[in-house]
Parts: C-alpha cells; structure tokens; sequence
C-alpha cells in the first residue's frame, strides 16, 4: 500500500511514493571537443554523437556529469538513453547535489522573475520554461490554484517527488497536474505508472479552472487541452491588440479559445470573428467573452483556416485587424522552407481580407525557422501582393518565457500597418 506525501501544505498522491529514487551512481562522461566548448558557453544539452566515453550504462534519470580532457568538472545534467539529447544541463561549472534544496533554489529564482505579474491581475503565467529556467525538459504552468506540470523526458521520473517537495516548499498550490509529452507517454517502462493527465496533489483538481489574465477571466482545461490548456506566451501580445482595436472590425485566424478575441472585445472592437479548425476551443472562446461579459458580435467559424480566408476574400469580407497565430509550422529542420512558405501564404492571405489602412498582427512560434527570416518572408509576401507593410513593432519572448539558449528562442510577432 502507498501512503500519501504531505509537503507542509501539500499533500500528493501515493503513486509518488512509490517512484524509483534517483540512483547514488553517476555516470562520468568525456565529449567531443565542440561539446565541450558548448557546455562552457552553458549550452544546456549533449547530444549522443557527442559522447566520446561513458563510465557506465545508465538509466533515465541518472545524473551524469562530464570532465573534460583534464578531469576537470564541465556539467552535471539529468541523463536520458532514450533521446538523442543524452544529457540535459542541470548546472555548469561546480559540481552540486542535485536534492530538494537545489530544486527550490531553481523554483524560488523562478517565481522571483515572474514576480512582476502578480500586480498585472494575472495568475495564469508560465512558473518554470525547461531549460530557460534551469529546469530542462520541465514546464511548469500556473492556472490559479493548479498547477501543471509537463515533463519532455524520462528522466525526470526518479527526481519528481524531490522537485514536488521542493514545490510545496517555493509555490504552493491546491492542485497539481502531470502532463507528458508525446514522447515521453510511449516510454511506459520508464514512467512506473505515471500517466499522462494524472493529478500528482490528492484532491482531485476540477477539470476546467478559470484564471486571470491582465485582469480578463480565461477558462483552462491543463487535461484535455492543447498545450498546457492556454497560450500563455501570446499575454503580451493580445495586450498590444486591445490597444489597437477601437471600434475595429477584427478578425483573430487560429484562435484557439479566443485569447485575442477577448482581448479586442475589451479594446472596444466592433465586431470580432473568431477562426479555428477545433469547435470546442471556439465553444471555449465563446464562455470566455461571457466570463468577462462581453457582449460584441462574436462570430466563430470552426472550420480550416486558409480556406476560410479565400472564401471570405471572393466575398470581398474586409476587417480593420488580422490576427494569424498559426500552429508550429516545422517540426524539423527539412520543414523550414515549407512552413516560410506557408507563413507567405498566410500572409497573403490575409491581407486579402485586410483593409488599407489597417493592422496585421502576425506570429510564429516555430523555433527553427529563424525570426529574420520569418520577418522578411512576411515583408516579401506583401510586396508581391502589391502591399507596403509599415512595421509597428516585432515582438519576441514575454517575461515568463526566458530564452537562454538559441534553440529556446521561437515566438516572434510583427505588428504592421499596410
Ligand atoms: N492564438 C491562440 C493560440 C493559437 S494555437 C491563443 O492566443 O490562444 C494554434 C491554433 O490553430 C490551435 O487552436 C489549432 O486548433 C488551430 N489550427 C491548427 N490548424 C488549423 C487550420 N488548418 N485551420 C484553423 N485552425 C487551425
């Protein structure tokens, strides 16, 4: 039988009890010559081309921790055989024990960055971004009184009940929610029951949580939803759009629950189409306007998004601002020059349904596609359109969002009139 963990003022669920605990044995590690000058330059991954030698065979989890050519200590990292990225950082440069203690100075310098938002009457933000934080391959995100957390690899398993207690120490909170990748659902052996969805806290979490963003109420469901149950990375950019939509007609492609929809609606927008391939995320959009009573002509158009946008164009439909925050576009490098193209498309076609005079507001959040590049793909897309875009601003990562590495980097925005 397992019994429960309680952490002060949490209390956890006995399945994480009865996680392995992380093995006393750490596996040294010898890389290549750019590896090693990756690690110093605090690169947080080794890939398993770069290994050169390996003490040991380990497990997912273990801590390896690599010398260089004169022993002398480079990183100690979280140890993953079933990813190419064989060792995520944890720290560079001094060696550290890696227990509850560590976690919750990580978790605290976290929180302390994210500090300034909590006067911005928001309690929905992103609490621990992977790597960016010093966490990698773990996000963490607060929807109120839940939190979720999503791990990307295995190899976090033997560390979670350290990481929970750390949790319970730094951010308590009512609920906690495990959330996997993809990946990681399909490596069974490794996740010693642990599923994806799972409450980690003992009480069981309500299945949709309302939250506050810049002071508007959004719904979130962290289990059935995409992502976490919310974009938390486009905050600041739907703040910039309901500054821009006084008595506008706009329209928001890709909406998902109607972030931006919600956000222009408070701006004073006269009318907003909502657009999105998914019904129930547009269901969710249209009870996010009425959680903040809204009442704007909100239309929704559950239905694929390029050909709404041409069907809209032969009806000669024009808005005042386009909003097209699409999905990742290049899962891999071979993707890149597809998803420009497609950024290209977007682009004309939403200025297709753009008036002149009026502001496109488009994103990517695609990290291999560079944002240089994406910005000119858009500029030329318009050009041979025959439309001149006057930039109003490119926006990249908000506070919650860190980037400290150049793979980390993946949301860009142009604000543009034309
Ligand atoms: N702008 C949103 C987030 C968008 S995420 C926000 O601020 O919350 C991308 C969205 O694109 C998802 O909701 C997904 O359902 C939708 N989507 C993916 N492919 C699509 C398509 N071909 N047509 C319309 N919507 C699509």
């Amino acid at each position: 039988m397992g019994y429960c963990i309680i952490f002060r003022t949490m209390e956890f669920t006995p399945s994480l009890s009865q996680l392995p605990n992380p093995s006393e044995r750490r596996i040294a590690l010898r890389v290549t010559a750019p590896a090693e000058r990756a690690l110093r330059q605090g690169h947080p991954w080794v890939f398993d081309q770069s290994i050169t030698e390996q003490s040991h065979i380990g497990a997912p989890g273990d801590l390896a921790v690599v010398f260089d050519n004169k022993r002398r200590f480079l990183a100690i990292g979280l140890y993953d055989p079933t990813s190419a990225i064989r060792m995520r950082v944890l720290q560079h440069r001094q060696p550290a024990a890696i227990d509850t203690g560590w976690f919750q100075n990580k978790l605290a310098a976290a929180a302390e960055l994210r500090a300034p938002l909590e006067a911005q009457d928001t309690n929905g933000c992103r609490l621990v971004h992977g790597e960016n934080d010093g966490l990698p391959g773990l996000v963490m995100d607060r929807y109120a009184d839940t939190l979720v957390l999503k791990l990307y690899t295995p190899a976090w398993v033997p560390h979670l009940k350290n990481v929970c207690g750390a949790l319970a120490q730094v951010s308590p909170a009512a609920h906690v929610i495990l959330r996997l990748s993809r990946s990681l659902q399909k490596e069974t052996d490794s996740l010693r029951g642990l599923h994806d969805g799972m409450p980690l806290s003992l009480q069981t979490p309500p299945s949709l949580i309302l939250f506050k963003e810049n002071g508007l109420t959004f719904e979130s469901d962290p289990v059935h939803g995409q992502k976490t149950g919310f974009f938390l990375d486009q905050r600041d950019n739907r703040a910039r759009v309901e500054k821009l939509s006084k008595d506008k007609a706009v329209l928001n492609v890709f909406a998902y629950t109607g972030g931006f929809s919600v956000y222009a609606a408070r701006g004073g927008a006269k009318e907003v189409v909502s657009v999105d391939v998914s019904a129930p995320a547009l269901e969710a959009a249209v009870r996010n306007m009425a959680h903040n009573g809204l009442t704007v002509p909100h239309e929704t158009i559950a239905a694929d998004a390029f050909e709404v946008f041409a069907r809209m164009e032969s009806q000669g439909r024009l808005f005042d601002v386009v909003i097209i925050d699409p999905p990742m576009f290049a899962q891999s490098e071979k993707q890149v020059l597809s998803a420009l193209s497609a950024y290209r498309k977007l682009t004309r076609l939403g200025l297709g349904v753009l008036r002149k005079g009026g502001t496109l507001v488009q994103a990517s959040c695609s990290s291999r596609v560079h944002a240089g590049d994406f910005f000119e793909a858009v500029h030329r897309s318009a050009q041979e359109a025959g439309r001149r875009l006057t930039e109003i601003e490119r926006t990249g990562h908000a506070l919650d969002h860190p980037v400290t590495y150049p793979e980390g980097e993946y949301l860009k925005c142009l604000f543009a009139m034309t």
